[in-house]
């Protein structure tokens, strides 16, 4: 099953970034290319289920699995990047890190009002990150059709903030 295999190679690095954090590092997936296809078509076939237009991937792991599956789909893939890092015109929204602030932008010019826009990213923690990139997506006249990631860390309970965007939500890990 796709689950067990993730949880198989997904590594525990204690005290990364800082110490008393213990993060989950998905390199070791990169390097199957069997497992990453295996990923990426249980994306699709979730996507494939919802009405989406565009996939909208945040820096930098997002960008991993995100540019994949748009591929896969044959639709657009939209970054999502810290500030200073897009080129372009941008609109930003900052949220709340455990200390400070985080800042994300995402190109004015991205994608249409009324466009259907999936939300993907490698692990979904608290939710601020994703809740940010889904104002942003609002913010530019889209709607968010839905979330995925290969991580959801539920003890941390970051799905309940994501519904009021939208409840279709998929992670291959729990
Ligand atoms: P959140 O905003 O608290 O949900 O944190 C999610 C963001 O932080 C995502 O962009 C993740 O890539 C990153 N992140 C947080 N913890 C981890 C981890 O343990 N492994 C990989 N990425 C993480």
């Amino acid at each position: 099953m796709l689950e067990e295999k993730l949880k198989a190679v997904v590594r525990d690095i204690p005290d990364f970034p800082q110490p008393g954090v213990v993060f989950k590092d998905i390199t070791p997936i990169l390097k199957n290319a069997t497992l990453c296809s295996e990923i990426t078509d249980a994306f699709v076939e979730y996507v494939k289920s919802l009405d989406v237009q565009v996939i909208a991937g945040i820096e930098s792991r997002g960008f991993l699995f995100g540019m994949m599956l748009a591929n896969k789909l044959g639709i657009p893939f939209i970054p999502i990047r810290k500030q200073g890092k897009l080129p372009a015109h941008t609109i930003a929204e900052s949220y709340k890190l455990e200390y400070g602030q985080a800042t994300i932008e995402i190109h004015e010019d991205a994608f249409l009002p009324g466009t259907k826009v999936l939300i993907h990213d490698d692990l979904l923690a608290t939710g601020g990150t994703v809740v940010a990139a889904a104002k942003l997506i609002e913010k530019l006249g889209g709607e968010v059709a839905g979330f995925s990631f290969v991580i959801n860390l539920e003890f941390l309970k970051g799905e309940g903030r994501l519904h009021r965007f939208s409840n279709n939500v998929i992670s291959l890990v729990d």
